[in-house]
C-alpha cells in the first residue's frame, strides 16, 4: 500500500502526547481506486495520544476539496474541516470498526490512511452546490441554462415543473 507517510510507528514513543502534521493533498487520492476526490489541498493535525494499552488518534483536519457542482459541473473547491478520533489497540483484528483499529499483538506501526480517507469523505457536504455555501462562489449560469434547457427538450411535458421554476430563481438570485 501507497502512502508510506502515513504509517505512525509508535512502538518507540514514550506514554504521553504526541504531535504529528501531514499534509493531504491530490496524490494522497491516487491511491484509493474509487475516489471520487481527485483535487484537495489539506493539512491534517495529529495528536497521538499513548496510553500503556492504546493510543488514541485525535484528527483535525482542514482545507479544501475540489468537487464539482452538482448543478452546473463546474469545479470548484469548497471548505472542508472535521475533528474526528480514533482508537488503536492490540487484539483480535477482526474487531476494527470506524471507531476501532485493533491490530495484531507486537504490531508497533500503524497506517492512518484508510481512516483518513473516510475521514476526509465524510467531511464533505453531501449537497455540492458551492454557491449555496458561499457567496463567493457563482454557478456557472451557461452550463446551467444549457442543462435546463436540454432536460426541458427531452421531457417537454415538465416545462412547468415547478423545480425548473424553482432553479431558475435561485440562478437569478446568484447574479
Ligand atoms: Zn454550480
Amino acid at each position: 500500500m501507497g502512502n508510506k507517510q502515513f504509517v505512525i510507528q509508535f512502538g518507540g514513543l514514550s506514554v504521553g502526547t504526541h504531535d504529528y502534521e501531514f499534509e493531504v493533498t491530490n496524490t494522497f487520492f491516487e491511491s484509493f481506486e474509487y475516489s471520487e476526490v481527485h483535487k484537495a489541498n489539506i493539512k491534517v493535525k495529529l495528536e497521538v495520544v499513548k496510553q500503556n494499552n492504546l493510543l488514541t488518534l485525535n484528527f483535525e483536519i482542514g482545507g479544501t476539496i475540489g468537487v464539482d457542482c452538482d448543478r452546473c459541473l463546474a469545479e470548484f473547491d469548497i471548505p472542508v474541516s472535521s475533528k474526528q478520533s480514533l482508537v488503536v489497540k492490540h487484539g483480535d483484528v477482526e474487531e476494527t470498526n470506524d471507531d476501532i483499529v485493533v491490530l495484531s499483538h507486537g504490531a508497533t506501526e500503524v497506517n492512518i490512511s484508510q481512516p483518513l480517507y473516510e475521514f476526509i469523505n465524510l467531511a464533505i457536504p453531501v449537497r455540492k452546490v458551492p454557491c449555496e455555501i458561499s457567496k463567493k462562489y457563482k454557478c456557472d449560469t451557461e452550463t446551467l441554462n444549457r442543462l435546463n434547457n436540454i432536460s426541458i427538450d427531452e421531457n417537454p411535458e415538465e416545462e412547468n415543473n415547478p423545480l425548473w421554476d424553482k432553479l431558475k430563481n435561485i440562478n437569478f438570485n446568484n447574479n
